[in-house]
C-alpha cells in the first residue's frame, strides 16, 4: 500500500493499537512522519522491535478506566505539547442472542466500545480546543450502521459510535476539530476476526461466506485488509479530508448497500 499521506510532526493517539486494524493505523501513520502513541491492553510485547524503530510508544492503556485514557493523552500531550490526531479504535466484540448476554458481557462491549470513545474524545477535545483544533477518527463498522442478528450488543455499541461521531462533528466545527468514523466490513488478519473463525464449525466456509458478502471483495477473492481500513483512517484524519467532519465512512467493498444484481 501506497504511503501517500503527510503527519509529519503530527502527534497521535490510536487506542487498540497493538493488534489488527489499530497496529496498521499506528505503522502506516509514523512512517509518515506523526509522533504516534499506542495504548492496549495486550500485545504490548509483540510489537516491541517494529514500534520502537518506527519511535512508536506503547502505553498500557484500558479504554473503559477514564484514567487510564486521560493518562495515555496526556503522556503525548507532556512530550509534544498537544494531541492532533486521536484513534479511537480499541473493541471488541459480542456473538450473543440477547437473551443470552449477562450484565458483565453487555458491560464489557459497551465499555469498551462506546464508553473508551467517549473518555477519548472527552479528554482529546480539551487539548484540540486549547490548541485551535484536530482530527478524530473513531472505528465503528458495518455493525454501526445495519442491524445484526448474530450481534445485537456489538451493533447498538457502534450504531451509538456513529452517533457520537455525528454529534460531535456537529458540535465541534466551530473549533476546527473534525470528528470522524470508518465502518470496516469484515476483516481479516485481524484478532476479531480470528476469534470468531478459531470458533466457527466450518473456518474456511465461514470464510467464503464473509468474502461473497461483500461484492468487491468477491470480485478480488480475499477479505478486506487491515492495512485497507487503516489507509481510510489516514485520509479521514489527514488535511485530505479537511472538509469532511461527522461522516461514517464505509471500507466494506459494497457489503452494506443491499443485495446486488444477480447473474
Ligand atoms: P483486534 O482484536 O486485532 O484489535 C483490537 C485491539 O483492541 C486489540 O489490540 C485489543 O487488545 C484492543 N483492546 C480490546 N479491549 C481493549 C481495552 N479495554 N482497552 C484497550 N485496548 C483494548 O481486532 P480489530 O478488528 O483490529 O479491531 C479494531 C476495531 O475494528 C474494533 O473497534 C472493532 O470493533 C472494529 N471492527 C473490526 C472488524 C473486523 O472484521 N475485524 C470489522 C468492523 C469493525
Amino acid at each position: 500500500m501506497t504511503n501517500q499521506y503527510d503527519f509529519e510532526n503530527q502527534t497521535v493517539v490510536v487506542t487498540g493499537g497493538s493488534n489488527g486494524i489499530g497496529r496498521a493505523t499506528a505503522i502506516m501513520m509514523a512512517k509518515a512522519g506523526a509522533h504516534v502513541f499506542v495504548g492496549d491492553i495486550n500485545h504490548l510485547e509483540e510489537n516491541k522491535e517494529t514500534f520502537t524503530q518506527l519511535g512508536i510508544v506503547e502505553v498500557t492503556c484500558d479504554v473503559r478506566r477514564e484514567s487510564q485514557v486521560q493518562a495515555l493523552i496526556e503522556r503525548a500531550v507532556d512530550q509534544y505539547g498537544t494531541i492532533n490526531i486521536l484513534v479511537n479504535n480499541a473493541g471488541i466484540g459480542l456473538v450473543k442472542q440477547i437473551q443470552d448476554v449477562t450484565e458483565a458481557e453487555w458491560d464489557a462491549c459497551v465499555d469498551t466500545n462506546l464508553k473508551g470513545t467517549f473518555f477519548g474524545c472527552k479528554h482529546a477535545i480539551k487539548y484540540m480546543l486549547a490548541t485551535g483544533g484536530g482530527s478524530i477518527v473513531n472505528t465503528a463498522s458495518n455493525a454501526g450502521l445495519l442491524p445484526r442478528a448474530h450481534d445485537p450488543v456489538y451493533s447498538i455499541s457502534k450504531h451509538a459510535i456513529v452517533a457520537l461521531t455525528e454529534s460531535l462533528g456537529l458540535c465541534h466545527g466551530k473549533d476546527n476539530i473534525r470528528i470522524n468514523c470508518v465502518c470496516p466490513g469484515p476483516v481479516g488478519e485481524t484478532g476479531m476476526m480470528n476469534d470468531d473463525l478459531d470458533k466457527a464449525d466450518d473456518r474456511a466456509g465461514l470464510t467464503q461466506s464473509m468474502i461473497r458478502a461483500s461484492p468487491i471483495a468477491a470480485a478480488h477473492n480475499r477479505m478486506i485488509q487491515p492495512e485497507e481500513v487503516a489507509s481510510a483512517i489516514c485520509y479521514l484524519a489527514s488535511k485530505d479530508a479537511l472538509m469532511v467532519s461527522g461522516t461514517a465512512l464505509r471500507i466494506d467493498g459494497g457489503k452494506s448497500l443491499g443485495v446486488p444484481p444477480q447473474g
